[in-house]
């Protein structure tokens, strides 16, 4: 039975940075980068193309080539990482003292005396077949990362809640015209947030609409998007060259659901200004926790604190 000082869960930004502290804090930490369930392997990075605000990198570098950094960096330090996947946890601590984890084919059982969480969060997609083809060729989920490669040109955000409206307003600082379609009369974002959307000369919004296809795949890039009135019937092509889906996300937390307190959009819970869940011992770091910021840096920050607080947590309570 592996038991172990420090077992973190994932493998971004967040995770390897944790990683990267607790190899040099002489944790010898143990990484499970297997596949999140119904996950993107290596998280939100691996579909991103250009990443040209992650400091230190003055000249831009695609997001698998900085996951492949995060990565070097970790084994440089001593983090031994396994590429399997946790299939099911217990944090109980009720038979045993340890915190438990079941991982790889075989299920074998882990033991760890802190646990770092750190499986991130997924865009939701409309699904539609058109905007899987162009994604990363005009097709985004996030407007900080790629909305500076739209720079004066005409884009469209779908989605009504406090995410199209902060993306809608960060691209109207870059972009010409910003089209937001919403399928409903309402926006569902909080009003603060809708009145400044609707204020911005440059953000003109389409109600009660819905997106049937992105165009043009036979171009293999944005044109345009096809755009259907529900209450009118009526079919709008609109130009544009930028396609931003805000529909929501999902952080991954289907492994601890029943053990550690979520809060109502399902991301995980962590007492303010730390990464510290309702449990003892267990850190949670990135995108699961986190549904303001969402950036590679932010991630990378919360994995600091994570192995900051795993480190202070075992001097305090003693290894076994
Ligand atoms: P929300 O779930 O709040 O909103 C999702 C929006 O997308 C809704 O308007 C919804 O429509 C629409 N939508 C969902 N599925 C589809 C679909 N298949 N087709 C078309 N439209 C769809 O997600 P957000 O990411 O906006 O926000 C998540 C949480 O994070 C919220 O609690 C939010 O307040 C918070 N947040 C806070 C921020 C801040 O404080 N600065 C910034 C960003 C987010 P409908 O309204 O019809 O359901």
């Amino acid at each position: 039975m592996e038991q172990r000082k420090v077992i973190i869960i994932g493998w971004g930004p967040a995770g390897h940075t944790a990683g990267i502290y607790a190899a040099r804090a002489n944790l010898k930490p143990l990484m499970f980068e297997g596949m999140v369930k119904g996950g993107i392997p290596g998280g939100q990075l691996m579909i991103t193309n250009d990443v040209e605000n992650y400091p230190g990198f003055p000249s831009k570098i695609t997001g698998p080539d900085l996951m492949k950094a995060f990565r070097d960096q970790s084994l440089h330090q001593g983090v031994e990482i396994h590429t399997e996947d946790v299939y099911k946890v217990d944090f109980s601590r009720k038979e045993s003292k340890w915190l438990r984890l079941w991982v790889g084919d075989d299920k074998v059982e882990h033991h760890a005396q802190t646990v770092i969480i750190a499986t991130g969060a997924q865009a939701k997609w409309l699904n539609l077949e058109s905007e899987h083809a162009l994604k990363g060729r005009g097709v985004s989920a996030c407007a900080v990362c790629d909305g500076a490669f739209f720079r004066n040109q005409d884009v469209m955000v779908v989605g009504g809640g406090d995410t199209a409206m902060e993306e809608s307003m960060y691209l109207s600082g870059l972009c010409k015209t910003v089209t937001v379609v919403h399928r409903r009369e309402e926006f569902r974002a909080s009003k603060t947030m809708q009145e400044r959307v609707l204020k911005n000369p440059k953000i003109k919004v389409m109600y009660n609409s819905g997106v049937q296809e992105v165009l043009d795949v036979s171009k293999n890039e944005v044109t345009g998007a096809r755009v259907k009135n529900f209450k009118t019937g009526e079919v709008t092509d609109v130009p544009v060259t930028g396609f931003f889906v805000a529909i929501g996300h999902t952080p991954n937390t289907d492994l601890f659901t029943g053990q550690l307190d979520l809060h109502e959009n399902g991301y995980l819970k962590t007492k303010p200004g730390t990464a510290q869940t309702n449990i003892p011992g267990v850190f949670a770091s990135g995108d699961v926790q986190d549904f303001v910021y969402r950036q590679a840096v932010t991630a990378a920050g919360s994995g600091c604190m994570a192995a900051l607080e795993a480190e202070r947590w075992l001097a305090a309570n003693g290894a076994h």
